[in-house]
């Protein structure tokens, strides 16, 4: 999309925060991403190199005749949503940190909060949405990053859980007696093929692993997908986030063939693991997605 000087256009201020990486982007309400900025995640001060980031946005949106209509925040859990509060497992510097009110206060702009995961769907609902592709009546995304983690859309809207934490499909137990887990448990999907529980299994980055470490973690992700999809009757899958994208075709084709493969019931035969259309640029699709969404659901998301 051009940005015209004759009339303002509309978009959402988007920011993903992850353990590794932090984006702040602006997307327009036709899903263009018309500003990004991308830095590694400081271990200290991460407040000031965020601030400085979404202040370079708003400072860009203004020159460019931006209408920024509110702001969607992804993060990386455990959060509080109801009082904006994040305590992110791969952010140390944030412990209880009232990240949505440091933000209004930035931006004069409504911010909506939500889990990174919980973000990817919506950004892949909207890619649908927009390209008048079929929209399956129960989909889910997949989050495979630092953390593991899933969305989950039925009938349009977003599956919350008694307290906003369902789609935590990184503590599937995959593995009987497995590697220890954050959360207490053994074999949780997440202690296997999350970035940094690869780089304990290959004692160096998990983006160096060879073709038999990623068919391994692909195997196992079909698996924990094949038992999320018998419990929900869901078969369209997405993946993303940078271990999953960043493994490529062998990890997304042994995730279908496991997937397959445990998924024996007829309802589940068509199931399917594809990449999230929005590929790199997905998390900050669904900060925007989380922004437009809140607006089209008053109520709590
Ligand atoms: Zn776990």
């Amino acid at each position: 999309m051009s940005v015209g000087t004759a009339s303002n256009v509309d978009a959402y201020l988007a920011v993903d925060i992850g353990g590794t990486k932090i984006s702040v982007g602006v997307v327009s309400t036709m899903r263009t991403v018309l500003y990004e900025s991308r830095i590694l995640t400081p271990p200290i001060n991460v407040w000031g190199s965020l601030a400085e980031q979404v202040a370079n946005a708003l400072k860009w949106s203004a020159r460019n005749g931006i209408s920024l209509l509110s702001c969607g925040v992804g993060c990386g859990g455990p959060m509080r949503v109801e009082d904006g509060v994040v305590s992110p497992l791969h952010i140390p510097d944030w412990r209880n940190f009232s990240l949505v009110q440091a933000m209004q206060q930035l931006t004069a702009l409504d911010v909506i909060l939500e889990n990174d995961a919980k973000a990817l769907v919506l950004a892949e609902h909207w890619s649908r949405e927009q390209n008048a592709a079929a929209v399956p009546a129960v989909m889910m995304s997949v989050l495979v990053s630092t953390g593991v983690g899933a969305g989950v859309m039925a009938g349009g809207k977003l599956m919350m859980g008694r307290t906003g934490n369902a789609g935590h499909i990184g503590h599937v137990i995959v593995q009987e007696n497995g590697n220890m887990c954050a959360c207490g448990a053994r074999g949780c999907l997440e202690a296997h093929i999350s970035g940094p529980a690869i780089e304990r299994a290959i004692g160096a980055a998990a983006s160096t692993a060879n073709v038999h470490t990623r068919v391994v973690a692909g195997t196992l992700l079909g698996q924990a997908i094949a038992s999320v999809a018998a419990m929900m009757d869901l078969t369209d899958v997405t993946v993303g986030g940078s271990v999953a994208l960043g493994f490529g075709k062998e990890f997304l084709e042994a995730a279908q063939a496991s997937a397959r493969q445990h998924a024996g019931l007829s309802f589940l035969k068509d199931l399917t693991i594809s990449a999230v259309a929005d590929r790199s640029l997905a998390p900050l699709v669904g900060a925007a997605a989380l922004a437009k969404y809140s607006v089209e659901h008053a109520s709590r998301l």
